[in-house]
């Protein structure tokens, strides 16, 4: 799930933040080292038995309201319309009547994350 949502950010151009702390380094505080952002909360974590600081509330893009969100706020007009057909492709209608209940089981109820993994599909395929 973190990588999706890793791999989401990354093809939106939203900063998944690294943090980094260098007592030498530029920075006074610990900072992201992609955006240079020193005011993110962290915690530690230790994959493999190595500390690392880890920014907290990295995002979470299982709910489909917030891709398209994030998809209308960076896509050209376009292109976000471009995406939405991509989308309907991706439903099948049961009935031109249904819609929206179609939407709803499909990226809704299906999976935690479903519009969003179409979402990378999309700009993967884009790009
Ligand atoms: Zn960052």
């Amino acid at each position: 799930m973190t990588d999706a949502n890793r791999r989401f950010c990354k093809l939106a151009g939203i900063c998944w933040h690294e943090i980094e702390f260098d007592p030498f380094g530029k920075a006074d505080f610990p900072y992201c080292k992609l955006c240079n952002r020193e005011n993110i909360s962290w915690h530690w974590e230790y994959p493999n038995g190595h500390c690392k600081r880890v920014a907290d509330d990295l995002p979470d893009f299982s709910d489909p309201i917030e891709v398209l969100r994030v998809m209308k706020e960076k896509l050209e007009p376009k292109d976000f319309a471009a995406f939405m057909h991509f989308i309907s492709l991706k439903i099948s209608y049961t009935s031109p009547h249904l819609v929206i209940e179609d939407f709803i089981e499909q990226f809704l109820d299906a999976h935690p994350g479903a519009l969003r993994d179409r979402a990378i599909e999309w700009m993967e395929g884009k790009g």
